[in-house]
């Protein structure tokens, strides 16, 4: 086994026996996909040392590996569901969420929405080369008015912190979807919350996490 199997594996291993994830498909897809793929070469070695990475030289960052697959537990997904994501980034998030909602007689989809153009071709790049162009689409944008062509959707994340939940995403959130962001100003602790579409106007709201990401910029950004 490779050194970085082995890393993965260690890793997977520690966020079980913390109880960090429990959600067997989220392992399922941090298992099948390969983290390093997404990175630049001189830092595929540490792709499974738990902390986050910058992306090209954008100021963007991929997130630590434990949380891409807390994201995954959060949405719980399911097998065919049709995801939206703000913030494509590397595609690595995006891919995950793919692997996770495809089993052998169902196949979900991925939007991934980016607002950096190198990004958008960056993303698609990783995607194809690991084999996930025909499950994951990445739409050059911005995130934050969602991408109706495709909506509604089942599940919709962003990997960037924003003010409030863009008015346009809630629009394009089917009745009973999740909808989970880090919630908060920049450069500082955010609150990680999950959405609950309840009507066509109403929405509960449950706290998950503190965290830290890059700041959502668009149109109902930061
Ligand atoms: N999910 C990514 C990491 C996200 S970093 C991964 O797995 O690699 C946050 C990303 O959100 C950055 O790429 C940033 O350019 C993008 N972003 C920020 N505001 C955005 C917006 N309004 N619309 C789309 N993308 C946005």
């Amino acid at each position: 086994m490779s050194t970085l199997h082995q890393a993965k594996d260690r890793l997977i291993q520690n966020y079980k026996a913390r109880g960090l994830v429990k959600d067997e498909l989220a392992f399922r897809a941090f298992k099948e996909v390969p983290r390093e793929m997404f990175l630049p070469e001189n830092s595929r070695s540490s792709a499974y040392s738990d902390h986050p990475l910058p992306l090209m030289n954008t100021g963007q960052t991929i997130s630590a590996p434990h949380m891409t697959i807390m994201i995954l537990e959060y949405l719980e997904l399911t097998p065919g569901l049709k995801v939206l994501e703000v913030g494509a980034g590397s595609g690595y998030q995006a891919v995950l969420i793919a692997a996770a909602i495809t089993s052998s007689d169902e196949v979900g989809h991925v939007y991934s929405l980016e607002i950096v153009p190198e990004l958008v071709n960056y993303a698609r790049k990783n995607i194809e080369e690991t084999g996930y162009d025909d499950r994951v689409t990445v739409i050059s944008g911005d995130g934050t008015l969602g991408y109706e062509d495709a909506s509604p959707y089942d599940r919709i994340i962003l990997t960037a912190a924003g003010p409030e939940l863009p008015p346009p995403l809630f629009e394009q959130l089917e009745i009973g979807g999740l909808l989970v962001m880090p919630v908060g100003t920049p450069r500082m602790w955010q609150v990680m919350t999950k959405f609950r579409k309840t009507t066509e106007t109403d929405f509960s709201q449950e706290v998950l996490s503190s965290v830290a990401f890059v700041p959502l910029r668009g149109q109902y950004g930061i």
